[in-house]
């Protein structure tokens, strides 16, 4: 059941912190992380010197702009242990990135980091209604990923009681659900639709399971994949954002205002970027995310590029929270397509297609080469109850689709209806493009 719009706060001293005072605090803390890096980390003390620029060069905040960045290659020329900014014997876990885009990449946590990155997603969970009355059911996969044991350790902080289901079984998740009474879910958005969707196959009504919010991310989805998750199970979709580089998820959340999501500023400083000229952008313009952390010990990251697109607002929130928030992200640079010139990201054909009638929440974007040019064709899965038989309905369907579809994009894309259920379900990230340019040569 959905709840009555209720801020809910897990640490008020720092997530409404008076903007001076925590500017200050981000400066003496940032102050210290650089000390740390310049001291225990060669690849960036190189780097820092070849910038001419030395830890007492940083004196507040605005002085962030003195530094190098810091990036996902960094992390594979420095694999395994090369960043570590504290001795091995102080650290005491190692998280991996999904490996969503090539090799995979490892994090060192000190005990003060995993500290850190559980009053994260305790701060989310308490934002999504979280407390020690719930159930949380934690459908993201466990392992070096960091969406399980981040999810597992953030409902622990906040007195919930916790099943870890991991992800996949689809069927006994929803078993589960339903016989222990589960209040939240945590798993990525594409696996919630799945289960959503599947719920209602089975016949099951909202009003038979206790579900009142969710906490989904690890993937970009849409505010109109929102809608539709929050229709099939009456509840609060929430959005919580990370990547394991700087700690994993809960780096930022939604509040219940469900406009952007904070992002939590007494451990991390958060810029936007033009990814091509690396000058800083002002609030509302779209460009990269970049991180530093300010309390990491194990692996600290400094103006670490996300590649991930968004934008920033300052400002206080009707919640109460004086924390920056970023909107949601559209794409991550690694995923845009470049179609014939055009920037095209999954999340843009996501929109169009949840506002029709006909289409499921699952599709696909194929590209091709075929004579020099980039061919893009989208798949889209149908719902249950589309004719499949009716040609001349389905033709003028996939027309209006195509149209819709270059309204936005200003390129021509082909569409494919596809039957219900032809496309591969995904139990973590799911996968959106199949980009068979590159192959073969
Ligand atoms: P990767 O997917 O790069 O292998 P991670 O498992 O650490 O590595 O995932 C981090 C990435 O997942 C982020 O950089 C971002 O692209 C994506 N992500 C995480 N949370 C969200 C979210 N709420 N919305 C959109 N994208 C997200
Ligand atoms: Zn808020």
């Amino acid at each position: 059941m959905r709840q009555k719009k209720i801020h809910y706060i897990y640490n008020k001293e720092m997530e409404c912190m008076d903007l001076e005072e925590r500017k200050k605090l981000q400066g003496e803390r940032l102050r210290k992380t650089v000390e740390l890096e310049y001291e225990k980390v060669p690849a960036y003390r190189k780097r820092m010197d070849e910038a001419g620029v030395k830890p007492e060069d940083i004196n507040s905040i605005d002085d962030i702009v003195k530094l190098p960045f810091m990036q996902k290659t960094d992390l594979r020329d420095n694999f395994p242990y090369g960043l570590f900014a504290a001795d091995l014997k102080d650290m005491v876990r190692i998280q991996g990135s999904s490996g969503t885009t090539g090799k995979p990449i490892v994090s060192g946590y000190t005990e003060n980091d995993v500290d850190v990155w559980t009053e994260m997603v305790a701060r989310a969970i308490t934002a999504a209604g979280g407390n020690e009355n719930d159930i949380v059911q934690v459908a993201y996969g466990y392992g070096l990923f960091t969406g399980g044991l981040g999810a597992h350790q953030g409902a622990t902080k906040v007195g919930a009681m916790v099943i870890p289901m991991s992800s996949g079984n689809t069927q006994r998740q929803i078993m589960m659900m339903k016989e222990l009474g589960v209040t939240m879910l945590c798993c990525t958005p594409s696996y919630a639709t799945y289960l959503a969707e599947t719920i209602r196959e089975m016949g099951i009504k909202p009003e038979e399971l206790k579900i009142k919010s969710g906490c989904f991310g690890a993937e970009p989805w849409t505010e109109e994949m929102r809608q539709h998750l929050e229709e099939l199970l009456d509840f609060d979709a929430m959005d919580i954002y990370g990547l394991t580089e700087i700690g994993g998820p809960g780096v930022a959340f939604e509040c219940m205002e469900k406009n952007g999501m904070h992002i939590n500023e007494d451990h991390v400083i958060a810029e936007i970027i033009d990814p091509i000229t690396e000058e800083p952008l002002p609030d509302g313009t779209p460009g990269e995310l970049v991180f530093t952390t300010l309390t990491k010990t194990g692996t600290p990251m400094i103006r670490y590029r996300t590649h991930d697109i968004c934008t920033l607002t300052h400002g206080t929130c009707a919640c109460g929270r004086t924390t920056v928030k970023m909107s949601r992200i559209t794409g991550r640079t690694d995923d845009m397509l470049v179609i014939r010139g055009v920037n095209v990201f999954p999340s843009q054909i996501e929109a169009v297609l949840m506002g029709v009638e006909e289409a499921s929440a699952h599709y696909m974007l194929v590209v091709d080469r075929v004579n020099s040019q980039d061919k893009l064709k989208v798949q889209v899965e149908l719902k249950e109850d589309v004719d499949m038989t009716d040609t001349a309905k389905l033709d003028a369907l996939a027309a209006d689709i195509k149209k819709k579809i270059k309204a936005i994009l200003l390129i021509s894309a082909s569409v494919e209806l596809l039957p219900p259920k032809s496309i591969p379900r995904s139990e973590g990230k799911a996968k959106r493009i199949m980009d068979n340019r590159n192959t073969g040569f």
